[in-house]
């Protein structure tokens, strides 16, 4: 039976650390840190991220803003938005919620978002940064994941570890970090042929392919170490209600791996809470440089 790696119970545990840190640092400071959240429209899921980050930030005591735009809003004046809260010095986070408009060139807003306040790492400066390893906000759930197996104490390095799924926001980066920490890396995707010849080889199998039940028991090795990412809403035929499902087929692979993350409690909860230690870290980044440019 494997062990649940529970982002719950981790994500409570950043969440703790964030506060402790900030009651430590705003007093002294004499204001906290504020994170804007932009969403463009009115997408239901999209309305749910928001609201839970929001209300996440503000109980580790950061000011948190919603500022909810208009679905047919034009590309320039979501970029006003964002260029008036890069120049206020009270905001040290800025999020902008995907999907954006299809008339909204995602990568134009992105890289309008200060790098020094991109609390979900989009800006290509950010990017860059991640892939050089310097330093910088690392792109949300990644950084959850790796947050999430370090916290039950589980060691990457010389592990071998596949992703499967290449998204920019995920399983790129979610690469880069594993070898980082000194993984040897393989990326699969919808191009790759016979994926399960790579996953039964794996230590560690990460899952961002949004397809529910993609990993099955006979994809993986005895003792593997699986992270799911994927949230499907799927329609079990049950009770004629969507159920959230993640990529991995749980039945099948939980009795083999050591390790596991449930869908949902496991990554959800860790991208929220790295989402906010960005937020932590783009302050105290923010205050060292105001007190550089004091002295
Ligand atoms: P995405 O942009 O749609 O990317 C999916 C990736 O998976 C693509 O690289 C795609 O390959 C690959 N893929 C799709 N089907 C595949 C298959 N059958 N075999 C191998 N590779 C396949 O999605 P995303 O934004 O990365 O998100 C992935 C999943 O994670 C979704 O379910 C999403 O809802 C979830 N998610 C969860 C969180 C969280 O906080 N838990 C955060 C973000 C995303 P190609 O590149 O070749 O098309």
């Amino acid at each position: 039976v494997a062990q649940l790696l529970d982002g719950k119970s981790c994500a409570r545990a950043v969440r703790t650390r964030i506060r402790r840190e900030i009651s430590q640092i705003a007093p002294q400071i004499g204001y906290p840190p504020q994170v804007v959240f932009i969403q463009v429209g009115d997408i239901a899921a999209s309305t749910a991220y928001v609201n839970s980050k929001s209300a996440m930030a503000q109980k580790v005591g950061m000011l948190s803003t919603i500022v909810r735009l208009r679905d047919n809003i034009s590309e320039d004046e979501l970029l006003e938005v964002i260029s008036a809260y890069n120049s206020d010095p009270l905001v040290h986070g800025l999020l902008v919620q995907l999907p954006l408009p299809q008339w909204i060139d995602t990568l134009a807003v992105a890289s309008a978002i200060d790098p020094a306040k991109d609390v979900d790492c989009f800006n290509p400066i950010n990017v860059g940064r991640l892939a050089l390893g310097m330093a910088g906000p690392r792109p949300a759930t990644p950084q959850g994941v790796i947050m999430l197996l370090e916290h039950y104490g589980l060691h990457m390095g010389g592990l071998k570890a596949v992703v499967v799924g290449r998204s920019n926001l995920v399983g790129k980066p979610m690469g880069v970090l594993l070898l980082q920490r000194n993984a040897t890396v393989t990326v699969c995707h919808s191009g790759t042929h016979d994926i399960p010849r790579y996953t039964k080889e794996a230590d560690i199998v990460v899952v961002a392919a949004g397809k529910p039940g993609l990993l099955t028991g006979e994809m993986v090795k005895p003792g593997v170490i699986v992270v799911d990412v994927g949230i499907n809403y799927v329609d079990t035929g049950e009770d004629g209600q969507s159920h959230v499902k993640g990529d991995v087929d749980y039945a099948t692979v939980e009795p083999l791996a050591a390790w596991i993350s449930p869908v949902p409690g496991g990554v959800g909860p860790m991208t929220i809470a790295s989402v906010l230690w960005n937020g932590l870290q783009l302050y105290r980044a923010a205050l060292g440089s105001d007190s550089e440019q004091g002295s």
